[in-house]
């Protein structure tokens, strides 16, 4: 098909180096038996209010496979190889059914009750014409709301310009659940794209964050990232906060959503409830010198 090879296309350029160095066949292998043996795992990852005293008010479902026997693979590259085998479509179904189920048990709890589940979709995996079904079909039998559903998307799905993708999109939305553009920055999409682009929610790559040290000084991308979304009604989170400092900077940036190791790592549904309570006490050290965006 052509849109799934023009997809195949575009991500080829990001494969290179992979493909150079790992084996994508046996790669392929040891995901086609984890799956088949039923060894996936999926480990979810807090998002936050801040400034503190931040909530939790979502959880970002993150598959998890057996150890490759080509040791230093990355997910980002198993999920590529996924794509290009097929895989990704068994792939994708166990992680949402899997989440959807885990969220409704969590939610039972108030330790652990979340508002929003947000789980990464494939581009090729959105382009199947009955993909919409398809996550109708589980809500329906796990019990989860749809419109606590955030399918996280990456750009360069979106800017495939699939039509079978923006029809199940549509629909999707139609139904209540939210379409979230991941790893914003980092593709080809112009950002004049978002205003017209089908999605509720921004979340911003971690690169952007990366910049924000004690000596780096006003981060002027990120103030203006800011200002656009706000302009454009269009929630953001904040993707890679690795210090206390980038989660002050960017609350004081007007950012009211963000994710990443210092506020939380991803785990386990069952250590979920630890996080929390944790959550809730962390305290952001103020901002030294100047007001960042005066
Ligand atoms: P993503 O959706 O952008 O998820 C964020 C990734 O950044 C996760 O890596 C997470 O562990 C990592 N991360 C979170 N906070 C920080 C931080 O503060 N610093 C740094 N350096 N990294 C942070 P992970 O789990 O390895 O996932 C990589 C990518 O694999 C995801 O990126 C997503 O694109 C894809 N992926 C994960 N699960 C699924 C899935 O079920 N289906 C599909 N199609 N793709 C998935
Ligand atoms: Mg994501
Ligand atoms: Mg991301
Ligand atoms: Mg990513």
């Amino acid at each position: 098909r052509a849109d799934v090879a023009l997809y195949r296309a575009k991500q080829a350029g990001r494969n290179r180096t992979m493909l150079e160095s790992k084996n994508p066949s046996v790669l392929a292998d040891e995901l086609r038996a984890a799956l088949a043996q039923d060894l996936l795992d999926v480990h979810y990852q807090p998002i936050f209010s801040i400034p503190a005293p931040s909530r939790i008010v979502g959880i970002e479902a993150l598959v998890r496979f057996p150890t490759s026997s080509q040791p230093d693979t990355t997910l980002d590259e198993a999920i590529r190889v996924a794509e290009q085998s097929d895989l990704i479509r068994g792939i994708d179904m166990f992680v949402l059914r899997h989440a959807c189920t885990d969220a409704v048990a969590l939610d039972q709890s108030p330790d652990t009750s979340v508002r929003f589940l947000h789980v990464n979709v494939s581009g090729l995996v959105l382009a199947d014409s009955t993909y919409s079904e398809v996550v109708a079909d589980i809500l329906a039998a796990t019990g989860w709301p749809a419109d606590r559903l955030v399918l996280e998307v990456t750009e360069t799905a979106l800017d495939a310009e699939t039509p079978s993708a923006f029809e199940n999109i549509c629909r999707i939305r139609k139904a209540g659940s939210r379409i979230a553009i991941d790893d914003f920055g980092t593709g080809y999409s112009s950002l004049s794209r978002l205003e017209t682009m089908p999605v509720d929610m921004v979340k911003l790559d971690g690169s952007f964050v990366r910049s924000i040290t004690e000596e780096s000084g006003r981060p002027r991308l990120l103030a203006g990232i800011a200002s656009l979304c706000a302009a454009l009604n269009m929630p953001v989170v904040v993707e890679g906060v690795e210090t206390a400092y980038q989660a002050a900077v960017l609350a004081d940036l007007g950012y009211s959503l963000a994710q990443g190791f210092h506020l939380g790592r991803p785990v386990p549904a069952a250590e979920l409830s630890r996080i929390t309570p944790r959550g809730l006490e962390l305290h952001q050290p103020s901002v030294p010198g100047a007001p960042l965006n005066g």
